[in-house]
Order: structure tokens, then sequence, then C-alpha cells
């Protein structure tokens, strides 16, 4: 790039003004406005979105906008009145969890409901470890982020609370033989050594943090048991489970939530990014004996968490995905697009894998498809590349070389065909 970013003054004045987040794209974009799966920047020049699992049932949902502006024109305040909204809200989530699964706690963000969890297994344990994949997000507070591998790559400088393990990466993992029956054995026993760790170490075993379509460690499928078979080891030790469901929860995995798919129930699920359709809201959900187990040993109160605003516009996500029928839609759209993308990659070698569930897929470039070996240099040109063909998407992986989508719920066969024509002009002028 030999020319400076066209909104400098703008980028400048952010940089002299804002901490600590992240902005994409070689030229930010500057979003004025949205509608749907669609995005419009100050120059009016329109982007479907391929990445935003926040705006989950579209950006400004007329019903979002007018359960929001309603209840803020009638009441907001804080959380420690009667207020109906927030126990519909608490009745009509947890009617879609299976049992025990029965309150709610609700927090603003997702680190928060992690944090929140993490303090729920650590108080009704009485232990302190953790157990986490490599390569984790989990949020940004200071436990958080400890438990967050990402930020911290290197085992030997993490505190003892903190226990990584090998994600079940069938694709290129310690164990890929998928054929193999004893894959699932082999990524679970992995969880062996880390209660070992913790155990010897005095932290012990407080719980076991994963979520479940594996975003940061690029969409992986999960063998056949895996989840059933660490769970029963974590249970064993002493450990409650958490989904962290903030990623693949409500409906884009095709199903409510992604732990469904493996045919287990957590003790603590955390809920966040897309339960508020923009609006940030977040929630914990575990079982009664669990929640009366927390509260008679710990002190818990959240100002905004719960609030009358946030909880009508919870409820109109819901009422939306159970109209427009998000489960399916994210489970067929996302079937469809799949299949678009596989098409693809029979004309580009480039493409070494395509994985995940329902709307959300990872596309995982090679250098070459024998060897594996990843291509990170390419997939950072790609969404700069697919930015000026007018789609929004994003890259991720522990080695860089992810492609990720992960549109709103509401994709549709159409939306998807663009990308993946985009994506097959994109490939072939960078390929070539
Ligand atoms: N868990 C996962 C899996 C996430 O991807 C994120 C956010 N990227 C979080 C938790 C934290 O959520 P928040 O940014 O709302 O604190």
């Amino acid at each position: 790039y030999d020319q400076p970013p066209k909104n400098i003054d703008m980028i400048k004045r952010r940089q002299a003004h804002l901490g600590g987040s992240i902005l994409f794209y070689h030229e930010p974009v500057h979003i004025v406005r949205g509608e749907g799966v669609w995005l419009y920047d100050a120059e009016g020049k329109r982007y479907l979105d391929c990445y935003n699992n926040v705006a989950s049932v579209g950006h400004c949902h007329p019903k979002v906008v007018a359960a929001l502006t309603e209840q803020a024109a009638t009441l907001n305040t804080h959380t420690r009145y009667l207020h109906e909204n927030v126990i519909d809200y608490a009745e009509e989530l947890t009617a879609l969890m299976p049992d025990p699964l029965s309150v709610c706690m609700f927090v603003c963000s997702g680190t928060e409901a992690n944090e929140l969890a993490m303090r729920i297994a650590r108080t009704v344990t009485g232990k302190r470890g953790a157990i986490v994949m490599e390569n984790s997000y989990h949020g940004n507070s200071t436990l958080i982020d400890e438990l967050s591998t990402v930020a911290h790559p290197d085992p030997q400088t993490r505190p003892a609370h903190v226990v990584g393990i090998e994600p079940p990466n069938t694709y290129r993992g310690p164990f890929t033989d998928i054929g193999d029956e004893n894959v699932s054995n082999r990524y679970a026993n992995l969880v062996d050594d880390a209660i070992d760790k913790l155990e010897n170490n005095g932290e012990g075993v407080a719980a076991f943090m994963c979520d479940t379509i594996f975003d940061t460690q690029g969409s992986l499928e999960a063998p056949k048991d895996y989840f059933k078979k660490v769970y029963h080891k974590v249970r064993q030790a002493g450990g409650l489970c958490i989904a962290d469901e903030v990623q693949p929860g409500l409906c884009r995995t095709g199903k409510w939530w992604g732990f469904e798919h493996y045919d287990v129930i957590p003790d603590i699920v955390t809920l966040g990014k897309p339960m508020g359709d923009g609006h940030p809201l977040a929630i914990v959900v575990t079982s009664q004996e669990i929640a009366e187990r927390f509260s008679q040993q710990a002190y818990y109160f959240n100002t905004f968490g719960g609030n009358p605003v946030s909880c009508a516009v919870g409820r109109s996500v819901l009422h939306i995905c159970k109209e427009e029928k998000l489960v399916d839609n994210c489970h067929n759209v996302g079937a469809y697009f799949r299949k678009q993308l596989e098409i693809l990659a029979l004309k580009h070698p480039v493409i070494g894998d395509i994985r995940g569930k329902g709307l959300f897929l990872g596309i995982e470039l090679v250098k070459d498809r024998n060897t594996k070996e990843p291509y990170p240099e390419l997939a950072a040109k790609i969404p700069d590349a697919m930015k000026q063909q007018g789609i929004l998407m994003g890259m991720t992986g522990r080695y860089g070389n992810m492609l990720k989508v992960r549109p709103p719920l509401i994709f549709k066969e159409a939306h998807a065909d663009l990308v993946a024509e985009a994506l097959d002009r994109v490939l072939t002028l960078l390929t070539q």
C-alpha cells in the first residue's frame, strides 16, 4: 500500500483519544448505517456483512428497534425492582435450554459472563484451577485474560491456575486420523494431564471452559463424544463444565446452542454477543442447585445486567429467532454456503479445508494440500480484497490462515452466492 488510508484524519483522532480497540483493514471502513445483512459507509457504498455475530437478527431489525425505544421511553432503571421483562425473558430463555439449566444471571458482556461463571465455579467447588483450550479467547478481565491462552501462548509464563490443552483439531492437530475410532479418546485423554497438573500444584479443578465452536482455533468440529468424555473426566475431578456460547449460541450453528451438537449438558452456559442484536446483553445460565450454592456463599449484584430495556431487547431477539425460524435458516443456508465453498475448493488448491457448523464457517488456506503448510500471507490479504468487492469478512486461527465467515443469522442463499463469487475472483487474482 503506497497510499495513506482515506480516512486518515479520523484515524489520527481515534489514535489520539481511544485506547485498546483494534481497527480492521488497511483502509478502515467508516460505517454510518446498517440494515439487515447490509452496511453502508459514509460515501454510500454498500457492504455485505459477513463478519458480525452481534447484529444477529440483522442490523437495526425494526422489531428490536421498536422494543428498545418503547421500553426506553417508558422506564429504564437499575435491577433492584420487580419488572416483568426480566422474569419473562429468563423464563423464555431457559425454556430453550435443557434441564436443569433454569436460572439466569444477567450481565452486560461476554467477559463479564465468563468472569461470573468462573466465580461461581470457584465458589461452588472450593477450587481455583481452570482447564482451557490452547489459543482460546474468553474475554478481557484480569482472570479471563489469564484464561485466554491466545494472549499468553507460552505455558511457562501462565499462572498456576491456568492449564491449556490441545484443541481437537483433526485437520492438523496431534491426532488427525478421523477414521480412527479412538481419535476422540486421544484428544479427551489430554485432559488427564491437565487435571493431574492442577491437582499436584494445589489449585484443583474448578472448571473446564470451552467455546463449543472453537472460534479462535479455527472453527473446529470436535470428534463425536469428545465433549462427553471431557465433561466426565472434569466432573470426576470435582470441576464444573462451562460452555462459552458467546460465539456459537443463538441459532448460529443450526441448533439453539452449540453444545447441543455434542449431546452434553454443561453446568454453566455463558451467552453474549448475539443476544441483544447489538445491544450489550449477556447471560450466565446454570441450575437452581448451583445458583443457590453460589448465593449462599457469595455476594453478587449487577446494576445494569437485566435492566428493563436490555430484557425487552433480548425477548424481542428471541421472538424474531422463532418467528423467522433462524435455527433452520442457519442450518439450511449454512449447508448451502458450505457446498458453494466446496465447489470453490475444486478450483482453488489453496483451500485446504472447510469447517464449521451452520453459519459459522472457516476456510483454511494452505500452500500445499499434502504438506498442509499454512498460507497466512495469502489469508492476510483477503479481507481487504473482499472489502473492495463489497464484502466484509475476517481472518483468524492459530496460524493466521483461517478465513472466518460469520454473517447475521438471517443470511440467505443469494448472499452466500455473492460471497462465493467474490471469493472466487479474489483467490484467482491473488494466486495467479
Ligand atoms: N468468549 C468468546 C468465545 C468470545 O469470542 C468473546 C469475544 N470475542 C468473549 C467471550 C468476550 O465477549 P465480550 O467481548 O462481549 O466481553
